[in-house]
């Protein structure tokens, strides 16, 4: 057997939540060794969040360059060569970032061991280099005692029967490394990755179906949200088939016929690409996580307490394999966290409502509590509302659909939430999740002055609203 090398603080998977918490824990002091089978950045930066965003931006520009002639600007239809363009979103967005990761991890002096970690107990694991290297002695890897460890493998997308992904059936990942805008496109689950994605192929030219299962597309969104989002989709020519469960697919080389049932009428859609996006799945069962005495729930995600810590004292878990929403930033607060309590800090998962963005056509973006949510807790909460039509800058841009609304306690103001839909949700609500956070109330935000012609003026006009005294409404 391989010499046992002992490790202070050792992380698997270099995402957003792994690599971040390698950070942290080297600038507090920790000598640092982060597993990665795959490329740093994990899926955010490779396959999720980032590529996904320059797509999305690839088709703003494309439409942007053919409706124009609202502003009096005349332009033969633009054309994509979406080689180039996917040569952009690789090299120039992805690999820039994911490098820049790497340097941060040399920056901080973390060893760096590109292989696959499997865990053999509560203290040691085994590394085994990926690819043909495996088959060496001892898989090309090593033995590794640890003093702490943090575990971020993330997730992975849910197979459906009836949709093996391969060629013309793909996932998120597929979708996202195309080879050509498809002509036809069918995709399965309209979630905020499944809307998101269908906007950006749409904005490039595909003709899109969402087959959604439940009545409406982006269930965790309110309904008024979703129907703004449900109107440009439609100004777009994409079809919602909601309550249309998937039942089987039939490919050939150049295209896929997928059949679907609504109220059980069965119709089949022939196209060119199928994208199933049905929601992920943990990584939590191909590593030997089963070899420890760390706890599960029925889900697959692993227990921890608001540090991050498991059952077991000495390992953590973070990022998409714990509880709650799987999102990029969920996973780096996390891993600050986890990296802090190994280092001896009070540190605390303590967030009192966690933003969540979906970057349709237009944004959508909540945070902490909505109307319902809060009178579940017993709030007794009242709503403002501000459209962005009443805003200048969002009319100056052509785009003046969506709102911005503050869910806030009736008896002292306290904002417990907000939600935007309409330009720059995504940005915006950064204001919002700082007053929520901080435990502000509507009239902290009305006494801000918010420079104008922006698009944070709503948020102000809301709060204005809030406080009985609306402006420009
Ligand atoms: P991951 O990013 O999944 O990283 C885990 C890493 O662990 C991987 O690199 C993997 O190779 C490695 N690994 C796994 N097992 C092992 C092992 N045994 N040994 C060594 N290495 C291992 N979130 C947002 O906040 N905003 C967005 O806009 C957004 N858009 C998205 C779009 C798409 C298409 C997708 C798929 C996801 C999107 N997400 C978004 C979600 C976001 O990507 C995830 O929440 C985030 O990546 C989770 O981070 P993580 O560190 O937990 O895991």
């Amino acid at each position: 057997m391989a010499d046992v090398e002992e490790k202070e603080t050792v992380i698997i998977g270099g995402g957003p939540g792994g690599y971040v918490a390698a950070i942290r824990a080297s600038e507090l002091g920790q000598k640092v060794t982060l597993i990665e089978k795959g490329t740093l950045g994990g899926v955010c930066l490779n396959v999720g969040c980032v590529p996904s965003k320059a797509l999305i931006n690839a088709g703003h520009r494309l439409v942007d360059a053919n409706d124009a002639s609202v502003f009096g600007i005349e332009t033969k239809p633009a054309t994509i060569d979406f080689t180039k363009t996917q040569d952009w979103k690789q090299h120039a967005v992805v690999d820039r970032m994911t490098s820049g990761v790497k340097m941060l991890l040399q920056k901080h002096k973390v060893e760096v061991i590109d292989q696959e970690a499997f865990l053999d107990n509560d203290s040691q694991l085994r590394t085994m280099a990926v690819g043909p290297k495996q088959f060496m002695d001892n898989g090309g890897g090593q033995t590794i005692k640890f003093k702490n460890l943090i575990i971020a493998t993330g997730s992975r997308p849910i197979e459906i029967p009836g949709f093996k992904f391969e060629k013309r059936v793909v996932d998120s990942t597929g979708a996202l490394n195309l080879p050509e805008v498809p002509k036809e496109l069918v995709v399965i689950g309209g979630g905020y990755i499944g809307t998101e994605l269908a906007g950006a192929y749409a904005n490039l030219g595909a003709h899109v179906t969402i087959l959604e299962g439940t009545p409406s597309i982006l269930p965790n969104f309110e309904k008024d949200m979703v129907s703004v989002v449900l109107k440009q989709l439609k100004n777009k020519g994409v079809d919602v088939i909601t309550n249309a469960m998937a039942k089987k697919s039939v490919q050939d080389d150049k295209s896929v016929t997928v059949t679907y049932e609504v109220d059980g009428k069965a119709t089949d859609l022939k196209v060119d690409y199928c994208l199933v996006s049905v929601g992920r799945k943990p990584n939590t069962d191909n590593f030997g996580l089963e070899m420890t005495s760390v706890k599960m729930d029925d889900h697959g995600l692993v227990e921890v307490d608001n540090q991050g810590r498991t059952n077991v004292k000495n390992i953590f878990a973070i990022g998409d394999i714990v509880a709650g929403p799987a999102l990029a930033h969920k996973a780096f607060f996390e891993g600050k966290t986890a990296a802090g309590a190994i280092s001896g800090k009070n540190t605390a998962n303590d967030w009192v409502g966690i933003p969540a963005v979906c970057f349709a056509d237009p944004e959508l973006a909540t945070v902490g509590l909505n109307q319902a949510e809060a009178k579940d807790k017993g709030l007794d909460v009242k709503t403002a509302k501000f459209p962005f039509a009443g805003n200048a800058r969002a009319v100056s841009l052509d785009q003046p659909e969506g709102f911005v609304r503050l869910v806030y306690t009736k008896d002292d103001g306290n904002l417990v939430g907000g939600q935007i839909v309409g330009p720059g949700a995504s940005d915006l609500i950064s204001e919002l999740a700082l007053a929520v956070n901080s435990g502000m109330n509507v009239e902290d935000i009305a006494l801000t002055i918010h420079p104008h012609p922006t698009l944070s003026e709503p948020i102000a006009e809301a709060a204005d609203i809030a406080m009985g005294f609306p402006t420009h409404i």
